[in-house]
C-alpha cells in the first residue's frame, strides 16, 4: 500500500513546518551548531509534489538561512524554470541544516543527528517525488541502492511507496562541465515522471495552493 496520505491540510502543514523551523534554530545536537551563523531549515511549498534534497548549506546559505541561494542555487532555479516550475512550487532542503566549516563534507555523526528533522519534514510535506541531489543525499535516502553515477536519472520506488529520482548535484555539474548536460537532461524528465506517477496513483493527485 502506497504511503501518499496527503491527509494534512496546507495550513496544518505550514504550522508544523514553522514549529520545526523553531526547533531547528535551537538545535545544538552536533558540532556544526558551534560554527554556524544561521540554521538553514529548507523552504518551499508545504504541499510540494517534489522535494529536492541537497548536501549542506554553504557560506551564502549560512549568512542568509536560505537553501541554495548561491551559484548552485541559481543553476537549480534555471533548471526549475526550464520545466515550468518556481522555487515556490517545490520544497528544497539539505541533508544537514548547518554549514560544515570550510564547506567540508558533512560527517556521519552530523547527518545522523540531523536526520530526525529531515524525517519530520518528509512526513509533513509528504512529497510525491523525492529528488536527492548528489552522493550525500543519495546515501542518506537510498542507503545500499548504489552510487550517484549508477543511480542518476533513474526512478526508484522504495518499500515506503515513495518514488525517488536521484540527480547529480548542481554544484558538481558547475565544476565539471561534462556532468552539466547529463544533469539538465535528467532534470527535464521530471514533469513526465511526475505525470506518470500521478496517472498510476490517481489518489495522490494534489493541488498546489
Ligand atoms: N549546496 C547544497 O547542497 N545546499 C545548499 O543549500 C547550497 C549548496
Amino acid at each position: 500500500m502506497d504511503s501518499f496520505n496527503n491527509s494534512l491540510e496546507i495550513d496544518t502543514k505550514e504550522k508544523e513546518l514553522d514549529k520545526l523551523r523553531q526547533e531547528i534554530a535551537k538545535c545544538f545536537d552536533c558540532p556544526l551548531s558551534k560554527t554556524r551563523k544561521n540554521t538553514v531549515p529548507g523552504e518551499g511549498n508545504p504541499n510540494a509534489k517534489i522535494m529536492f534534497i541537497g548536501e549542506a548549506p554553504g557560506a551564502r546559505e549560512d549568512e542568509s538561512g536560505i537553501p541554495f541561494c548561491g551559484q548552485a542555487g541559481k543553476f537549480l532555479d534555471e533548471m526549475l524554470q526550464n520545466i515550468g516550475l518556481k522555487r515556490e512550487d517545490v520544497f528544497i532542503l539539505n541533508t544537514v541544516k548547518c554549514r560544515p566549516p570550510e564547506n567540508r563534507d558533512p560527517e556521519d555523526l552530523e547527518k545522523a543527528a540531523c536526520r530526525h528533522f529531515l524525517d519530520r519534514q518528509f512526513e509533513i510535506i509528504d512529497p510525491i517525488l523525492v529528488v536527492p541531489m548528489g552522493r550525500h543525499a543519495v546515501a542518506n535516502f537510498l542507503p545500499g541502492a548504489g552510487g550517484i553515477t549508477a543511480l542518476h536519472g533513474r526512478v526508484l520506488k522504495r518499500p515506503n511507496g515513495k518514488y525517488y529520482f536521484p540527480l547529480y548535484h548542481p554544484a558538481a555539474a558547475l565544476h565539471n562541465g561534462g556532468l552539466r548536460g547529463t544533469l539538465i537532461a535528467d532534470f527535464n524528465k521530471i514533469p513526465a515522471i511526475l505525470e506518470k506517477i500521478e496517472t498510476i496513483n490517481p489518489k495522490i493527485e494534489r493541488k498546489l495552493t
